[in-house]
């Protein structure tokens, strides 16, 4: 694609930034409490996508692999649902601190698998930190319905139950900070489980599981590396595993759903994104702008809420695509080591940077323009141009399938109706925002929007005490809060006949 303005560079890190062997985690899978390397394993290379160098090789597991762990997670599993809360709690407080503890090897290692800037892997260590505590301290908080008679002579008392196994995938974009998300409230719950971290970014699980192993009783946390169709199939088929919970694209999504359909299991889906970012004309653009240039191109769009599809009025629209395309000039693209204020690096891999460019190329067929970027950066590393894409025909694919990549479209509406009905035109409904500074219309257009999470005059905060999850092509299930844990857990209904 073609672009009107000149693109800004990408600094590079000093070399003495680069990689540090010694962060690694041992080799193998996390299997019963230890780490089991398989000598005759196939190996998969773990790329740094800034500097495009092999830095860790791990094991493809097998579907044997995946029987181990499951066996171990079953062992495990009564004498961890029998803890009172009190004592998982402080093992989850104990778990908070040694991650605590070792902020700076994570926050190293998160950036050098992902490329991601050091200051959003800080972020992700400490969400991860925050995921646990939160957690630690909810659990002992839930409660069930009040005991009573319902039927004549019958005491009815509602237990809260683990659901037993669970299975766990997670995807490259958030590695450990996704990994916590599940594990935490999985854990509290009072289950045990088996996570497999994306096949592009294992290494922040598996240092977790490191770091925490004297903490858990062995065959509670075990970690099986190697591909979806592997490895998160085998944990979406196994009979032994009582859900799936997967993060991921809507594709996989898919395939887990159906493969646990055999043994109709439950199933946790947290997918995609394609967030309408819906700026009224009484908005304040200079809040949007400034807030697009981190809700858009944080962890370099490769963010499933990212408010990557602005929909804003036609009287204001020309004055907002300057601003914004102001702000993403200023953006500081670099290595993960070229300093703390960088804010874009490279994207996860060089098949998602292929793919992002192809859906760049695909936009510029369709008649979109790029305001600003376009294209991909030279030399070393995934390193692709902050984009806006404007002057967009009606539902052309890039307002419509998630990019996953630093690129914002920006299109027009007139009527508040209008808006609405585009912003839901799509088959996702993860999150959204409305900007406005009319009460009546922020709430009327936050409940009209279909997706799990709308934020009004704000875009991409988070907090532990409050759901994240979608709707529609989004998935099911929901991620923080007490919902997550109400999601790994079952109600038991004990009736006591007490008639004389
Ligand atoms: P992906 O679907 O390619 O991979 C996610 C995980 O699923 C990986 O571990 C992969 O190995 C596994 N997988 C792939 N095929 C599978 C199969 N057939 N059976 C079982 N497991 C399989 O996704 P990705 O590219 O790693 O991550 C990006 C996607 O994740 C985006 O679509 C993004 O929106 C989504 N995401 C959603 C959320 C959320 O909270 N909703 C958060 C982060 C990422």
């Amino acid at each position: 694609m073609s672009t009107e303005e000149p693109t800004i560079g990408v600094r590079r890190a000093p070399a003495a930034t680069k990689f540090d062997p010694k962060d690694l985690p041992p080799a193998g899978h996390v299997i019963d409490g230890a780490f089991r390397e398989t000598p005759t394993a196939e190996l998969l290379d773990i790329v740094d996508p800034a500097s495009e160098e092999v830095i860790a090789r791990v094991a493809l597991g097998t579907e044997s692999d995946v029987d181990l762990a499951v066996a171990a997670a079953v062992k495990a599993k009564e004498p961890w649902a029998r803890l009172v809360p009190k004592a998982r709690s402080e093992i989850l407080h104990a778990i908070a601190d040694r991650l605590a503890d070792n902020r700076d090897v994570l926050v190293r290692l998160e950036s050098a698998n992902t490329g991601k800037p050091i200051s959003v892997a800080r972020d992700d260590v400490d969400g991860t930190i925050d995921t646990f505590r939160f957690m630690a301290g909810a659990m002992r908080a839930t409660t069930t319905m009040a005991a009573g008679d319902y039927a004549e002579s019958h005491l009815s008392v509602i237990l809260r139950e683990p659901l037993g196994v669970v299975g766990v995938v997670t995807p490259w974009n958030y590695p450990l900070l996704m990994a916590a998300w599940k594990i935490a409230p999985i854990l509290a719950a009072g289950n045990t489980l088996v996570i497999k971290p994306s096949e592009q970014t294992p290494l922040t699980t598996l240092k977790f599981a490191e770091l925490v192993a004297d903490l858990l009783p062995a065959g509670v946390l075990n970690v099986v590396t190697g591909l979806g169709p592997v490895v998160g199939s085998a944990l979406a088929e196994h009979a032994d595993i009582d859900m799936i919970a997967l993060t991921g694209s809507v594709g996989s999504g898919r395939a887990v759903a159906r493969a646990a359909a055999e043994t109709l299991k439950r199933v946790h889906l947290e997918l995609g994104g394609k967030a309408p970012v819906v700026v009224f004309e009484d908005a304040d653009l200079d809040l949007v702008a400034t807030s697009l240039r981190a809700a858009s191109f944080y962890n370099g769009g490769q963010e499933c809420g990212a408010a990557c599809r602005v929909l804003v009025h036609e009287s204001v629209a020309a004055d907002l695509v300057d601003r914004l395309v102001a702000q993403v000039r200023e953006l500081k693209v670099g290595d993960p080591g070229a300093g703390d204020d960088i804010e874009v690096g490279p994207l996860v891999s060089k098949a998602h940077y292929d793919r992002v460019l192809a859906h760049l190329d695909r936009a510029s067929a369709e008649g979109a323009r790029a305001a600003v970027g376009g294209g991909a950066f030279d030399g070393t590393g995934y390193f692709v141009q902050p984009t806006v894409l404007v002057d967009i025909p009606v539902d052309a694919a890039c307002t419509r399938e998630e990019i996953f990549g630093p690129v914002v479209t920006v299109e027009t509406f007139s009527t508040e109706d209008e808006a609405v009905l585009r912003a839901n035109n799509v088959p996702l409904g993860l999150s959204a925002s409305v900007w406005t500074s009319d009460a009546r219309r922020s709430h009327d257009v936050a409940a009209r929007l279909d997706s799990g999470t709308v934020w009004v005059n704000s875009h991409l905060v988070l907090a532990n005490e409050v759901p994240w999850g979608g709707f529609k092509g989004s998935g099911y299930g929901r991620d923080l809060s007490i919902y997550a844990l109400d999601d790994y857990s079952r109600t038991k209904h004990v009736m006591h006949y007490h008639g004389r």
